[in-house]
């Protein structure tokens, strides 16, 4: 496991940028963490190491954002998902198991949904401005992202 702090948003989305440079195809992203904790803001960071330049809002109300990178971007916010009944209706599982980054948003709601092999992120509101980021393989496959990831430093404020 990594785990870094942020002492800014933009600390936070550089986090996410080197996630969106160096993940493989098919990465799932789960962002762990209360309102206000900063997942949104790292999912910008990932849409821009994926080199989409579209502005990135969290998709609350159509709770999923499809963008065009250098891989497919799926951005999902399931904060106000029914059941898991709407989750088969809105087709997760073929975004998970396509060849685009998905990033979860609230993945405590499909929990027996998410795949076998993904990254873990918490997010932890430590002060107004400080945030933890643990980021957690689960399965082999985003062993080597990790190994990247920690390779590397963000600039804090
Ligand atoms: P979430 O999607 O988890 O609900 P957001 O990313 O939408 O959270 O909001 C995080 C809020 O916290 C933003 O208003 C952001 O400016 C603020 N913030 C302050 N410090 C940080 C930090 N270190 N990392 C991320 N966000 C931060
Ligand atoms: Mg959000």
């Amino acid at each position: 496991m990594l785990v870094v702090e942020t002492g800014s948003p933009e600390e936070t989305a550089c986090w996410g940028a080197l996630i969106g440079k160096y993940a493989g195809e098919g990465l799932v992203v789960c962002l762990w963490g209360d309102l206000g904790a900063g997942k949104t803001q790292l999912a910008k960071g990932v849409a821009r190491g994926l080199g989409i330049s579209s502005h990135v809002t969290s998709p609350t109300f159509t709770l999923i954002n499809e963008y065009q990178g250098r891989l497919p971007l799926f951005h999902m916010d399931l904060y106000r998902l029914g059941d898991v009944d709407e989750a088969y209706d809105l087709g997760l599982e073929e975004y998970f198991f396509g060849r685009g980054i998905s990033l979860v948003e609230w993945p405590e709601r499909i929990e027996e949904l998410l795949p076998e092999e993904r990254l873990d992120l918490r997010l932890v509101k430590l002060e107004e401005d400080r945030r933890r980021l643990e980021f957690l393989p689960i399965g082999p496959a985003p062993d080597g992202l990790v190994e990247e990831l920690s390779a590397h430093v963000c600039p804090g404020p």
